[in-house]
């Protein structure tokens, strides 16, 4: 097994691509030791492409209505527990404005599958953010659509797009969504995203429900194949207004060796050390950063939504204001090395 993972992480180092076997071998060998061997090579490589940058992107969260169901969602269509809010595109260019006076170059709006936001409402509201901040990326994370919608989205201007494949087994994909979603539709959406010229996100929940290790390989396998531009990852955290109420939460430890091996996989990734980490552990986003992340999502949603956007139990959020809530990021930031960036941070891929 030793040698298995010295060559396995030789490999790495040169750039070529793992087998499924190798990967489990890390899964499996998940220690102490070989997380602390497989972030420094990570932070190395994270050097040699992006310095000691961070990028933020400013996350706007402006619908918490859905009508999927996914099983481990909080914002789930059944679950009547959620105060639903929707903000007002005027309310949403305030968001821009507040992050823009701040330094953000990149804004997310997400939200769940809110049929309110069709192409006649989603279409002028990029539309108007394009034309108001010409300098800056906009990155889309509003679940599938119809590849008719994705275009005009990107005509109207937008550059990015995050949809998570979730997992990479369509049976397990089968056990975390109902009959009405299917894993071959959702990655029909991935392709259709990067053939029509988005910088794509794709990414996973570690620890879900019925995961195993073999398909967590496959999950960094169809990451290699596909080469996105981003992939965002977390530790699966239970929500208790949902049917997964009574799983236990993901592990930190294997999110941070998966964030390495994604590091050292394709070095000019854009990786977020995401809210999931930082609700995990209180020194998450760090440890996400020291694994080999680079990139960190505050939140510009009004202060009001955010205790509703609770995709998941204790879901991270302050009551600080987004300067304030920057001001402490930067200083969290400097103490591990790292400097926030105030451009776009578009891919390097
Ligand atoms: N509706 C959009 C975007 C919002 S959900 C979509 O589904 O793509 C964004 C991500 O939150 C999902 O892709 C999922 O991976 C993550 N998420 C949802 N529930 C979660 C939970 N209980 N624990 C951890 N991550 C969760
Ligand atoms: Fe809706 Fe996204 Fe939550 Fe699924 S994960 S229920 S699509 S918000």
């Amino acid at each position: 097994m030793k040698e298995m993972l010295t060559s396995a992480i030789e490999k790495l180092l040169s750039h070529n691509p793992l087998s499924k076997e190798e990967y489990v071998a890390f899964l499996e060998n998940n220690s102490v030791e070989l997380r602390t061997e497989l972030a420094r090579y990570a932070i190395k490589a994270k050097q040699e492409v992006y310095g000691n940058d961070i990028y933020i992107r400013g996350l706007i969260e402006f619908t918490n209505y859905c009508k999927n169901n996914c099983y481990y969602c909080g914002l789930r269509r059944d679950n009547h527990c959620v105060e639903r809010y929707r903000l007002q595109d005027d309310e949403i260019l305030v968001c821009c404005e507040n992050g823009y006076e701040l330094g953000f170059r990149t804004f997310v709006l997400q939200g769940g599958e809110d049929g309110q936001f069709a192409d006649e409402k989603m279409v002028p509201l990029v539309a108007r953010i394009r034309n108001r901040y010409p300098d800056c990326a906009i990155t889309l994370s509003l679940g599938e659509r119809s590849k008719e919608s994705y275009q005009r989205l990107f005509d109207a201007g937008a550059n990015r797009y995050l949809l998570r494949h979730e997992t990479a087994v369509k049976s397990h994909y089968e056990k975390l969504h109902p009959s009405d979603m299917s894993w071959d539709h959702r990655m029909e959406c991935l392709s259709w995203l990067k053939e029509i010229g988005y910088q794509v996100g794709c990414g996973f929940m570690v620890g879900s429900p019925y995961q195993t290790n073999d398909m967590l390989a496959e999950d960094l396998m169809l990451i290699q194949q596909f080469q996105p531009d981003m992939v965002g990852i977390g530790p699966f955290l239970r929500h208790g207004d949902t049917p997964f109420a009574e799983f236990s939460d993901g592990s930190l430890e294997t999110t941070l060796l998966c964030i390495s091996l994604l590091r050292l996989m394709q070095p000019n990734l854009l990786l977020p050390a995401t809210t999931a980490l930082a609700t995990i552990a209180p020194d998450g986003r760090e440890q996400g950063i020291l694994a080999g992340a680079n990139v960190v999502m505050p939140n510009l949603s009004p202060v009001k939504n955010r205790k509703q956007y609770s995709l998941y139990d204790n879901k991270k959020f302050t009551n600080e204001e987004a300067a304030e809530g920057l001001l402490k990021l930067r200083q969290r930031m400097q103490a591990i090395g790292c400097e926030i960036a105030i451009h776009r941070g578009d891919s390097r891929r």
